[in-house]
């Protein structure tokens, strides 16, 4: 995606971020939507933040060894995500993820895992698998180097469809591990869950002995305070963290249950170590922009610039008889060019005109907007996004979508 192989074209080169913009080498200005993919919530390069990041740097980069900082933001994450009664710090989304499923295998003494196609989870082998020729029998690499062995462990099921997974634990009782899931998906563009999935896939589990990993690294901190569970009012046994958390810096999270988290290294046997986890850099980073983020009203005023955002591109696409379809949640948006009024799944997704994102995408950043530069990515409001942003933002969208 950074070197724009979905949308085609030479990728933009970025110096300088402040607020809601970009500016990129040649000097030009960007209203950005994507916030580094998901951490910037409170703007680039927002003062406490710096100051934060300046102040740990000054004391040390990072030692090694326990500090009070990475215990703050343990502090901080289990007040605002309740279910997650213990947590280890990690240094990306991809490690957060990679170590929950090596726990979740650990604890229940089950191999296979349950997954979504069109969630990503980050990068370890078994997580970038694809559906086969039966999506409930076989998951084939999705790379080169993911051993076919490992991959045929994965399920890779139709999100939303709880019936599938329903079928899938039939046919694999008492084999599966866990399920996990993008609670909204923001790596399929933006695919809010259908009234019951979540609360289905948590009975699924229970009635099954195997765990529900919801993967927060995009949606926690994001779509609301209390991520995704809190605004479904669902209960996973582990959530993934990341992006937000970091405040721009490279951090990921996992944690849950106490019983579950206990039977890690060192008072369990379940192995997990990282020479960076706990940065007290990052962790400053991120404490400062969670204080930013916890401020009364925040997601709120969030949630109202995504749907300013949504309606004003709906309206824009309506006056130029383009068919769109917009989603929202929280602080996470989507657009499809498709003349379905909601999309739920993974198909309809890649049924949509790609080729017309490709010309929007390109029109909206000579306009000066900078778009994720994928159809199948969620877009990022800030707290620095102002309302002539936004309707800025709207104004070129007119114009481009009368061109396209
Ligand atoms: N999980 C989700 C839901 C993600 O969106 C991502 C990254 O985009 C990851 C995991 C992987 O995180 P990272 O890129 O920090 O390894």
């Amino acid at each position: 995606m950074r070197a724009f192989k979905g949308v085609g074209g030479d990728p933009v080169f970025f110096e300088r971020g402040q607020g809601a913009y970009l500016w990129d080498v040649d000097g030009r200005r960007y209203i950005d939507y994507v916030g580094s993919w998901g951490p910037m919530i409170v703007g680039h390069a927002h003062p406490a933040v710096v100051e934060a990041v300046q102040e740990a740097a000054a004391r040390g980069l990072s030692f090694g060894a326990p500090t009070a900082i990475e215990t703050e933001m343990a502090e901080l994450i289990r007040a605002f995500v309740p279910s997650i009664e213990k947590v280890r710090m990690v240094s990306s989304g991809t490690e957060a993820t990679m170590s929950a499923i090596r726990l979740a295998r650990g604890y229940t003494g089950r191999d296979r895992i349950i997954k979504f196609e069109g969630c990503y989870h980050g990068s370890g082998d078994s997580l970038l698998v694809k559906a086969g020729s039966s999506a409930l029998t076989l998951g084939v690499p999705s790379s080169p180097g993911v051993p076919a062995a490992l991959a045929n462990l994965t399920l890779n099921l139709e999100y939303n469809n709880l019936a599938q997974v329903a079928e899938a634990f039939a046919r694999h009782a008492d084999e599966i591990a866990c399920v996990i899931v993008e609670p909204v998906a923001g790596n399929m563009n933006c695919v809010p869950p259908i009234p019951g999935f979540l609360q289905g896939l948590r009975e699924l589990c229970t009635r099954h002995g195997a765990l529900l990993v919801f993967d927060e690294v995009m949606t926690g901190f994001r779509v609301a305070l209390g991520g995704a569970q809190g605004l479904y009012g669902v209960t996973p046994d582990l959530t993934t963290l990341g992006k937000v958390i970091g405040g721009g810096l490279p951090v990921g999270a996992f944690g849950g249950r106490a019983d579950i988290m206990d039977r890690i290294t060192p008072d369990g046997a379940i192995f997990h170590a990282g020479t960076l986890s706990g940065c007290p850099v990052a962790m400053a980073a991120g404490i400062a922009t969670l204080r930013q983020i916890g401020k009364p009203g925040f997601f709120e005023a969030l949630a109202a610039k995504s749907r300013t955002l949504t309606e004003g591109l709906l309206g824009a696409a309506r006056r130029a008889g383009v068919p769109l379809s917009t989603q929202s949640v929280g602080g996470m948006f989507g657009f499809f060019f498709t003349a379905e009024p909601a999309v739920t799944r993974f198909a309809q997704v890649t049924a949509c005109d790609i080729d017309r994102f490709r010309r929007f995408f390109h029109a909206m950043l000579d306009e000066g907007v900078y778009l994720a530069p994928s159809a199948y990515e969620a877009g990022f409001v800030s707290a620095a996004h102002s309302d002539v942003d936004l309707e800025t933002t709207v104004q070129a969208a007119r114009r481009a979508f009368s061109r396209l």
